[in-house]
């Protein structure tokens, strides 16, 4: 079978997902890349298309229009402003909800059937339009949540202790945003609770750390992408592969009507359901602090209802 996959936005994290995905043996048949600027898109397929000569497996990789959603898996939106110094995920609400209601029209307008993931920020409230303009099941649209982060949160806890992320079992929930929290008392190392191994003090310093990565590095480097662009690939193969993963992306929270990030198990249908996660009382009041922030942001934006 022929996985297609398309990309709308090929900045820095549409880009950075073509590569990954380019670099690792995905089962992604196509690849098709979209963008307003069509000259943009074209260098970056040919310089794509050299890669192929030394890459893991063939991918048939081109420019496309939005007839070429039809028949695709996934497609991937990366289209938007980003963050300047300074600036908070939710700073981008006005100029990134207005390009959102033409792209997701002209996808679903393209008889495309298969499933959104969402990586415009703010992350949350990007998903949720995604949601309400395709008209899609709540199963189908899917944003990249607090993926990050928790892959943030691995990495620095393994640092910490000197045990490889991948045996850091954890997740940040919530917000992909500053509302975001770890419910450190999910958190284990191997088997182990973190609390036998960390102070609440280290664990606020980590926390603190994930939290204000994408600041730390937009500062250095004006911009955050490679990360991004591995938890994309990620996700991608949990659904392709029909894996039954479990992932912190951003997906429906039917009580609150909201989308935010809680781990979710995907597979070829998208989310497949939502895990519980049995939280203290203090970690219950961090997550509804971050359900009020993103339904007081959806709130606010004057979109067609
Ligand atoms: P960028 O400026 O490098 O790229 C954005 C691209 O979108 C540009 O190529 C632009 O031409 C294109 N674009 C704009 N409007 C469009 C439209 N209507 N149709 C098609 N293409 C359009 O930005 P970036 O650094 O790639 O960031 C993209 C988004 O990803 C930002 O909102 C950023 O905040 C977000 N981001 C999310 C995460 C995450 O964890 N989800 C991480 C990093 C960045």
């Amino acid at each position: 079978m022929n996985n297609k996959v398309i990309i709308i936005g090929c900045g820095n994290v549409g880009m950075s997902y073509a590569y990954a995905l380019l670099n690792q043996r995905t089962n992604v048949g196509e690849l098709v890349l979209i963008d307003l600027d069509r000259n943009r898109v074209e260098g970056e397929v040919m310089d794509l298309n050299h890669c192929l000569a030394f890459a893991p497996s063939k991918i048939d990789i081109k420019p496309g229009d939005y007839n070429d959603c039809k028949d695709a898996k996934i497609v991937v939106i990366a289209a938007g402003a980003n963050q300047n110094p300074g600036e908070t995920r939710m700073d981008l609400i006005n100029k990134n909800s207005k390009i959102f209601k033409s792209i997701v029209t002209s996808v679903v307008k393209s008889g495309f059937q298969g499933i959104f993931l969402v990586a415009t920020n703010p992350l949350d409230v990007m998903t949720y339009l995604t949601w309400k303009y395709s008209g899609f099941d709540t199963s189908k649209v899917i944003g990249s949540g607090t993926s990050l982060d928790t892959a943030r949160l691995k990495y620095l806890v393994g640092e910490k202790l000197g045990v490889n992320p991948k045996n850091i079992h954890a997740y940040v929930v919530g917000e992909h945003g500053d509302s975001e929290f770890v419910p450190w008392s999910n958190v284990n190392v191997g088997l182990q609770n973190i609390n036998s191994f960390l102070s609440k003090d280290e664990l606020t310093e980590i926390h603190e750390e994930v939290k204000n990565a994408a600041y730390k590095i937009i500062d250095r480097k004006g911009a955050t992408y490679y990360g991004i662009g591995m938890c994309l690939v990620r996700i991608t193969n949990a659904i392709l592969g029909d894996e039954d993963t479990i992932i912190t992306v951003s997906s429906y929270d039917s009580k609150n009507d909201i989308y935010m990030g809680i781990p979710s198990i995907l597979n070829k249908e998208g989310v497949k359901s939502r895990i519980y996660i049995e939280l203290t009382k203090e970690e219950e009041e961090k997550l509804q602090h971050s359900v009020d922030i993103i339904k007081e942001a959806i709130d606010r934006i004057d979109y067609d209802r």
